[in-house]
């Protein structure tokens, strides 16, 4: 396919930045942020997310990650899955030798995401205000490389998710990240809770929110 003959998607904003997330937090990286979300998680960072962006061609994405130089990009959003041609844009970004992962809710199906791309699925727990929107789906996908990650709001949601991945044996052949939630769980807390019940989990600090706001990220 043509790259100028492609769909268009709808980006809010493709910047350089360190990762903050995720086995790979630390690593510079390159995001493609996509528009659009259909969840209103409370503790939501991205607001602006749900309606800014402008549509590029794919042939502009591309053209705008390679001048940063960075092997890395993230695609987030916002819901990245929410556009279809969303798994175009991926496909090539693998393609063009790029190592590309996925941030996702998990409430839409990733079976149709390039293999090569790593999955980071963003597990939403009860008090999350996104609650009951995983895609069962999901827990099926074959030879994946994927990491769970559980935004946690409350010990409801730690017990939640405590079950949710004994419940799914997904400690088992996942990584899984706990990540309290920013400025309403105390992360020695959860660190303790961790140890306490001999969770296999980790606990993941959301790095860039220790390093800069979202106003002084810049690219
Ligand atoms: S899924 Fe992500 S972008 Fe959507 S409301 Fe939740 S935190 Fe925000």
């Amino acid at each position: 396919m043509i790259l100028d003959q492609m769909p268009t998607l709808k980006i809010n904003e493709i910047f350089h930045s360190i990762q903050g997330e995720s086995s790979y937090a630390g690593a510079p990286t390159v995001f493609i942020r996509t528009s659009g979300c259909h969840l209103r998680c409370n503790y939501c960072d991205t607001t602006y997310a749900y309606q800014e962006g402008q549509q590029l061609e794919l042939a502009q994405i591309l053209e705008t990650v390679k001048k940063f130089g960075s092997p890395y990009i993230c695609v987030t959003g916002g819901e990245p899955l929410l556009q279809k041609q969303v798994l175009s844009l991926m496909t090539t970004l693998c393609d063009e030798g790029f190592f590309v992962s996925l941030e996702t809710s998990g409430s839409l199906s990733c079976a149709d995401v390039d293999s090569r791309v790593k999955l980071v699925i963003d597990v939403k727990t009860p008090d999350s205000g996104s609650a009951e929107t995983f895609e069962l789906e999901n827990l099926s996908l074959k030879n994946r490389d994927i990491e769970w990650k559980f935004v946690l709001c409350s010990e409801k949601d730690l017990e939640w998710s405590e079950n949710f991945c004994r419940q799914h044996v997904i400690f088992e052949k996942f990584m899984v990240l706990y990540s309290p939630s920013y400025r309403k769980i105390d992360p020695q807390w959860l660190a303790e809770k961790i140890l306490q019940k001999k969770s296999p989990a980790r606990l993941h600090l959301q790095l860039h929110k220790y390093i800069w706001s979202s106003e002084t990220r810049g690219v």
